[in-house]
């Protein structure tokens, strides 16, 4: 077991299961052992790849969109960027390049990222300091400590890392799933006492389980208060459903492999998929406008996926712009990265709608 399964067991000996929001905050977050605390997980050396890293026209396209949200709600200067879970910053310096076809937009920014992972910070800083060294970005630990007034946010892969609670249908009502040690004194699933999730789950079956994320909404709530008290939009990205549905979706991978969840916490990346529609009353109860989610395919492609391509491979050789073809089409192609990821957008109430999205529009 790893030096914090050890940890976890002897608590779990001590004081009874813990919630598998416990177990995935320690497994991603503890600030010595965490998942992203120690390393960067991500690109080929590493256990996962992200859009941006697949290709700089995911990028380009998110800041092509917040260049035009930014002109329509009165070009505010001041403005401030910012991204949830920027990773190696690849994605913020694609759309800080992309932005700067609105020379005065790229000027209003004031830079700021939420990131938790000293490692990945320290990566930020470096892809900043070299593609925009104009920039001084500022990291927090939270959005909380982010100045108000009018934003710009996007998060990528940043929701489907947060904590989640599980709870599990028996006899007609819910228990939470908790995670306690089996005989051998390793993790296994038991089920709480009677409990009602937060989240009104649909219809179920004996069996069925449920996943909540209380983190994931309350940040929503947060960035929708935000567009509320200030012009601004967001684009919430991940993997995940548009409606609330049952169903068991935390997983593990580790080296581009599906591992088992509770083996070795901290050493594998583990998520669950994004509950949209939760996502997107949360944004609505703080006082944003919500549109979507749309797939990453139609985003893209109603944002000028195409025609950006077509700009990149123009001038190339046959197999540099195989590349980028290739690239892109991972992201749009429904059986890879283009059907399960979505797009969700955020906007301050009473804007028009945003490119790319229809009033009510919603993917499964
Ligand atoms: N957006 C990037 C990285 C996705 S991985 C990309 O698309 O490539 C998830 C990112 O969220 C990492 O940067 C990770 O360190 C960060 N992260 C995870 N949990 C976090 C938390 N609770 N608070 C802030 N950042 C977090």
């Amino acid at each position: 077991m790893t030096p914090l399964g050890q940890r976890l067991a002897e608590t779990i000996r001590r004081d009874g299961p813990i919630g598998v929001d416990a177990f995935m905050a320690a497994a991603l977050g503890d600030p010595e052992h965490g998942y992203y605390q120690t390393r960067d997980p991500l690109g080929a050396a590493g256990d996962f790849t992200t859009a941006p890293e697949i290709s700089q026209v995911f990028g380009e396209i998110i800041g092509l969109w917040l260049a035009d949200q930014w002109a329509s709600t009165g070009s505010p200067d001041p403005v401030q960027l910012v991204e949830l879970g920027p990773g190696r910053g690849t994605l913020m310096a694609d759309l800080l390049r992309a932005m700067a076809v609105l020379p005065a937009a790229r000027k209003a920014i004031r830079l700021h990222l939420v990131e938790t992972s000293p490692v990945l910070r320290e990566r930020q800083a470096e892809t900043l300091q070299r593609f925009h060294p104009d920039l001084t970005p500022r990291w927090h630990d939270t959005l909380d400590t982010v100045p108000p007034g009018p934003l710009l946010m996007v998060a990528n892969e940043f929701f489907d890392a947060l904590p989640i609670r599980q709870f599990q249908a028996e006899n007609g009502g819910w228990h939470e799933r908790l995670i306690g040690l089996g005989d051998e004194d390793d993790f296994a699933f038991t089920l709480g006492p009677a409990a009602d999730p937060p989240v009104p789950p649909p219809p179920a079956v004996d069996g069925a389980i449920f996943e909540t994320a209380e983190p994931g909404l309350a940040v929503a709530r947060e960035v929708g208060k935000r567009l509320a008290a200030a012009p601004g939009a967001a684009l919430l990205i991940d993997y995940g459903h548009g409606r609330t549905a049952v169903g068991e979706t935390l997983q593990a991978v580790r080296a581009h492999r599906y591992a088992p969840v509770l083996a070795d916490p901290g050493l594998a990346d583990l998520t669950a998929h994004v509950d949209f529609a939760a996502l997107a009353e949360a944004l609505a109860d703080g006082g944003a406008a919500s549109f979507g989610p749309v797939t990453q395919r139609s985003f893209l492609i109603a944002n000028g996926a195409a025609q950006r391509v077509a700009a990149l491979t123009h001038s190339k050789a046959p197999e540099p712009a195989a590349a980028i073809s290739h690239a892109v089409a991972r992201l749009l192609d429904p059986a890879q990265m283009g059907s399960l990821f979505k797009v969700l957008a955020a906007t301050s109430p009473g804007r028009p709608v945003p490119s790319g999205f229809q009033r009510g529009s919603a993917a499964e």
